[in-house]
């Protein structure tokens, strides 16, 4: 198969989406371990540096296993949707060595010294410190609003014109919170403000940013993405092509934070499977999450999909499913949260998610255990909080696993 546009459904682009028939017709995109490409001659060379002929030049600026992965993601995260035009929507994608590689490019190729990122307080804790720890070294600020209160948006907007980039991370990590793309988006662009939004958690398969006229989403691909736990990645998606071929290239080329064919080859493995993990995933997270609700040693239940969670009317407005990831909250604080934890057998004790296997974690005593308590429990990691990512194992195991730890 050669790179076709006939339209495809989600599952085929999971499959086939980006991929190049190379000349000896690996049926697989082979891992390129090349740093740097030959040129017939020195016209050609000059041709593909101008850009005029198509070719690869150096590993930092291109690969053909990283093009894979990366207009698969494209692929994903426009499938169905038209541009301003009325066309299909056509984006670009730029794979990086991790999550956070991704969102510097996002934010130092948009952002200059003397401007602000306009963002909101439940961010994955790595987006939070670079904000607070290396971006204003750079000159770079920060206002920090609760996003579900869009009139306090609206005022911060109209009061600071030096905000350039609205960075959303919706469902965010450890209590699901949602916030409303739809609405945030448009104040953004009410203001002439540029919107990222890390769709790490859900995946394109649950929820398409794009759809509220975003300018970027940015993954970590290391979780759903990859799926299996194999690599570090993540990526810029962007549907501005002229800017991501101009400036967006530069930051990312020149800030050195590419992937290597290695990680791509995983990624585009694991994104095969991609909707029918998901399907899984998320059918088991259900059963998971109304265990949980009904256990008598369960406090609270933090799940999309429960009617109880403040942001289930909205994630049902803004995703296909509410998703994989869940958080619960034990009757009997943080050591009761360790005692469940050492006695789990099936249920791995892991950071991360998106995994095949379920991964469990408990902030309060690894992850947040240096934050200060007071802060911690302002973002509702409370004690005995647990942060679930749900496999795709047969779920009565997990759910047995679950039940034996907590007697
Ligand atoms: C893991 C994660 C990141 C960071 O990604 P890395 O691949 O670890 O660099 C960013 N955002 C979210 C929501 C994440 O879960």
């Amino acid at each position: 198969m050669t790179d076709n546009n006939t339209p495809q459904g989600f599952d085929t682009i999971c499959l086939h989406g980006g991929h190049v028939t190379e000349s000896n017709r690996a049926h697989l995109t082979p891992i390129y371990a090349s740093s740097t490409y030959e040129f017939d001659s020195a016209e050609q060379a000059a041709a593909i540096f101008r850009g005029e002929e198509k070719g690869y030049i150096y590993g930092r600026w291109g690969n053909p296993t990283i093009s894979e992965a990366e207009e698969r993601i494209a692929m994903l995260e426009a499938y169905g949707l038209q541009g301003a035009d009325g066309e299909p929507l056509k984006l670009k994608a730029i794979l990086h060595a991790s999550g956070m590689a991704a969102i510097s490019t996002a934010f130092l190729g948009n952002v200059k010294a003397g401007e602000k990122i306009l963002t909101h307080q439940s961010l994955y804790g790595g987006t939070h410190e670079i904000i607070e720890k290396i971006l204003p070294d750079f000159g770079i600020g920060a206002v920090i609003v609760d996003f579900h209160n869009l009139s306090s948006v609206m005022t911060a907007l109209d009061a600071d014109k030096t905000i350039k980039l609205m960075h959303i991370e919706t469902p965010a990590n450890p209590t699901l919170q949602c916030v409303d793309i739809q609405a945030l988006s448009a104040l953004a662009k009410q203001h002439g403000v540029v919107v990222c939004v890390d769709n790490t958690f859900a995946t394109p398969y649950l929820q398409q940013p794009f759809v509220y006229d975003v300018d970027y989403v940015v993954h970590s691909t290391t979780k759903f993405l990859n799926g299996h736990g194999t690599a570090i990645g993540g990526i810029v998606v962007g549907k501005d092509i002229d800017r991501m071929n101009t400036a967006m290239t530069k930051t990312h080329r020149l800030l050195g934070g590419n992937s290597n064919a290695f990680d791509a080859f995983l990624l585009v493995n694991g994104l095969r499977t991609l909707s029918v993990r998901m399907d899984r995933h998320c059918a088991n997270a259900e059963k998971v999450a109304k265990f949980l609700h009904d256990h008598p040693a369960v406090a609270q239940v933090n799940y999309l999909g429960l009617a109880d969670h403040p942001d289930h009317a909205l994630s049902q407005k803004q995703m296909k499913h509410p998703g994989a990831m869940l958080s619960f909250e034990l009757k009997g604080g943080i050591e009761a949260g360790a005692r469940f934890m050492n006695k789990l057998k099936i249920c791995l004790n892991a950071v991360s998610l998106g995994t095949c296997d379920t991964l469990i974690s408990h902030p309060a005593s690894t992850t947040h255990k240096g934050v200060d308590r007071e802060q911690r429990l302002k973002f509702g990691i409370t004690d005995g909080l647990i942060r679930m990512s749900v496999g795709i194992e047969t779920v009565e195991d997990i759910i047995n696993d679950l039940e034996q730890a907590m007697s």
